[in-house]
């Protein structure tokens, strides 16, 4: 096993349960990348009834809150001490090789042969920064979310966050929060209220099934697989941050980032199209709510009324471009989403893009597997509750594989 996040834990579970014997490989420690990859003001999006791993879920007085990581790393932490996984912690994995026998693994503390080997390494080890960010004028510093912690890392004065999801919303109201001056380019989108019908959304997405819907029943599955995270932020208030709680805030919205020329940012058009595409997706997941409440009464309990919101505001007006020389913006923030980091992987199942090519975690590679990537085998596969369903099945073609019956 590479990597003792979540997915690595609850597949060491689920190892243990078959009594197949291994080994948990970790660069740093337990949980590392909630301990030293996220920002300080994080909490997780998905609400604390639905932190659960395999024999673990969230048991506090706090049901409807939102951890901060620090918290996600003592729960993860916890986990890897209740199931007594075998974790080799300040192991960092170099080199995979395949060989007649299995793999043979190259680590900073020596070598291992392996018949299998499951990549949990995560799918947001480096930030996916568009080329553009090179043609930023010099005197600008750039961050991503691994070296962005808190406001006062930046300058004073205005700031341009690329990416209108989870991330740069929540980066981008907390700068704006901290006095700064805040213009958000805005790409393609999910808007999701946070709470709908008096209940939180992701109660709604867990119910109704659409979290559940497997990878090969999804038409699309290579989009599906590069959807932004959703719009959505876990505060103890339960608000929704979209777009327009950013429009109240002061925050100035900017088309997509297509270009930086001559030291000007250029931002393309089609805000009014792209607001109602996402405005029109949400409200038929809305829909998909409301049709699994009216045909199944029981399970949907009492619930408010249906309701629609707000259309996303379009700017009165929207510049074209802004120059970056001239002082209005003082630093770069890109939040562009996430990419895994396959270096260390010297097997030919990496693709063009940087993608592991496998068949709902099953690489192309006998006895090589991967978990916690997007829509690996369900919607939910990258989400800590996600990984109880994927690492069993995984895991079964695993033990298949080493039984020799597949
Ligand atoms: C900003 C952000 C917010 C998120 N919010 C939520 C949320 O609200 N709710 C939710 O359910 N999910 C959320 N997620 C998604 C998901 O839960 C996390 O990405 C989670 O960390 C993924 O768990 P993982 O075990 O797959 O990978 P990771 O937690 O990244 O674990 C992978 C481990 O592998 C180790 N590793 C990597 N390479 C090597 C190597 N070569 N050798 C040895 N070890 C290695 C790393 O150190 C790391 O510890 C969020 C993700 C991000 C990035």
């Amino acid at each position: 096993m590479i990597g003792a996040g979540h997915a690595g834990l609850a597949a060491s579970r689920c190892l243990a349960d078959r009594s197949i014997d291994h080994v948990v490989l970790e660069r740093g420690e337990v949980a590392n990348s909630w301990r030293r990859e996220r920002w300080d003001s994080l909490r997780l999006l998905t609400p604390n009834w639905q932190t659960r791993l395999p024999g673990h879920a969230y048991d506090g007085e706090d049901p409807d809150g939102y951890m901060t990581a620090g918290e996600v790393a003592g729960f993860i932490t916890r986990y890897a001490a209740l199931t007594h996984a075998p974790v080799r912690a300040n192991t960092t994995v170099t080199s995979v090789t395949r060989d007649d026998e299995g793999y043979r693994l190259a680590t900073s503390t020596g070598e291992l042969r392996a018949r299998c080997v499951v990549i949990a390494s995560g799918a947001c080890n480096l930030p996916s920064v568009p080329a553009v960010r090179s043609a930023v004028p010099a005197a600008i510093p750039q961050f991503t979310t691994f070296d962005y912690r808190r406001p006062s890392d930046l300058p004073e004065g205005g700031v341009l966050v690329v990416g209108p999801s989870a991330t740069g919303l929540q980066l981008a109201a907390e700068l704006q929060q901290s006095g700064r001056s805040v213009t958000i380019s805005v790409g393609e989108h999910v808007r999701l209220p946070r709470t709908y019908r008096g209940r939180d959304v992701l109660w709604w997405m867990d119910r109704s099934g659409v979290w559940n819907q497997r990878y090969d029943e999804i038409d699309d599955l290579t989009r599906a697989r590069r959807l932004p995270s959703p719009q959505l932020v876990g505060t103890p208030e339960r608000s929704t941050l979209d777009l327009n709680a950013l429009d109240s805030m002061g925050v100035q919205i900017v088309g997509r980032l297509s270009a930086v020329r001559d030291g000007c940012a250029l931002f393309s058009g089609g805000l009014r199209n792209m607001f109602a595409l996402a405005d029109l997706k949400m409200n038929r997941l809305l829909d998909t709510f409301d049709e699994w409440a009216a045909a199944h009464p029981r399970d949907a309990g009492e619930n408010a009324p249906s309701e629609r919101f707000e259309p996303t505001r379009v700017p009165a007006s929207s510049p074209w471009q802004i120059d970056l020389r001239d002082g209005r913006i003082r630093s770069v923030v890109w939040a562009t989403g996430f990419r895994p980091d396959y270096r260390w992987l010297d097997v030919p199942v990496v693709d063009e893009k940087g993608h592991l090519r496998h068949d709902g975690g099953v690489v192309e590679s006998p006895g090589l597997y991967a978990l916690g990537l997007p829509v690996l085998r369900r919607r939910k596969s990258t989400f800590i509750h996600g990984i109880e369903d994927d690492a069993r099945d995984v895991i079964d073609h695993l033990s298949a594989y080493l039984s020799g019956s597949t």
